[in-house]
């Protein structure tokens, strides 16, 4: 089967580096119109598409962006929400305003940014939504609460979503990165020690390091959000799948 992707309008938030980049160059090799998203920067888009500025913590330009992406590119058929905000620190010394940007953007921007597009989806039958969420959503992580929490929320609005559009034959699942080589990870390191850490595990912290001996670049991600994106994954809905080089000791 092809990835039936060949044609199709992608909106990928937090495009401008990282992760999101190398989704939307994936999603624009399979012959997507990518319009990249992202809060300060205009990301390059291909093919038709563009990009575009977009805080995905504002929900009037959120709606006026989706408009107006589908009015110049066309109808969006595959929407990927990468945009992020990673906050560390103790329970004990985290402000408030931590706690709030944190969530306002990770799982905020996730239900304005899908809400908007699913709006438009519904009527038309058709569509596919990935959140790249993290594999901190589903194990304890200290120093990360605030973070974990915000992507625990959103991979599971996004699998609720998915319940809800599952009708409209419209699918909706998550993928769960570990560490992932952008500048998110290596603004969290001082010391090589920090990256040590982060490949052999640190069990003071209770981590166990990556199994598979390496971070991912941000492609290995990108591939599994094609994957989910592609009509080869079109029996798969509601799933959450972590691409952590075994971190987080998942069945
Ligand atoms: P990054 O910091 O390199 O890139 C994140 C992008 O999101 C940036 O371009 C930033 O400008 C954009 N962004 C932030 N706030 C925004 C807002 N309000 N509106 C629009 N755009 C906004 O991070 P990354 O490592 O590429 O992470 C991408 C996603 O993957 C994030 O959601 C992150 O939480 C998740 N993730 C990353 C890792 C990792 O190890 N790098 C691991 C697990 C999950």
């Amino acid at each position: 089967m092809t990835s039936g992707l060949a044609g199709k309008v992608a909106l990928v938030t937090g495009a401008a580096q990282g992760i999101g980049a190398a989704v939307a160059a994936a999603l624009a090799s399979e012959g997507c119109r990518v319009v990249g998203a992202d809060r300060t920067r205009y990301p390059g888009g291909s093919r038709g598409g563009g990009g575009v500025v977009l805080d995905v913590r504002d929900s009037v330009a959120v709606e006026r962006v989706v408009d107006s992406v589908e009015a110049t590119a066309g109808p969006i058929d595959v929407l990927v929400n990468v945009a992020g905000v990673l906050t560390t620190g103790p329970v004990v010394e985290l402000r408030d305003d931590d706690w709030t940007t944190t969530f306002d953007v990770n799982a905020g921007g996730v239900f304005r940014v899908s809400r908007a597009v699913a709006r438009r989806m519904v009527p038309r039958r058709r569509g596919t939504i990935v959140t790249v969420a993290s594999n901190a959503a589903g194990v304890p992580r200290s120093g990360m609460a605030a973070y974990a929490a915000s992507k625990a929320a959103a991979a599971q609005f996004t699998r609720c979503l998915g319940l809800e559009l599952a009708e409209f034959g419209i699918r909706c699942n998550v993928v769960a990165p570990g560490s992932t080589d952008t500048p998110m990870l290596r603004g969290m390191w001082h010391t090589e020690a920090d990256h040590d850490a982060t490949l052999r595990g640190a069990p003071h912290q209770y981590r166990v390091g990556i199994p598979l001996g390496r971070l991912a670049e941000p492609r290995d991600v990108a591939d599994a959000v094609v994957f989910l994106a592609s009509d080869r994954a079109r029996h798969i809905t509601m799933h959450d799948l972590y691409v952590d080089g075994g971190a987080s000791l998942r069945a």
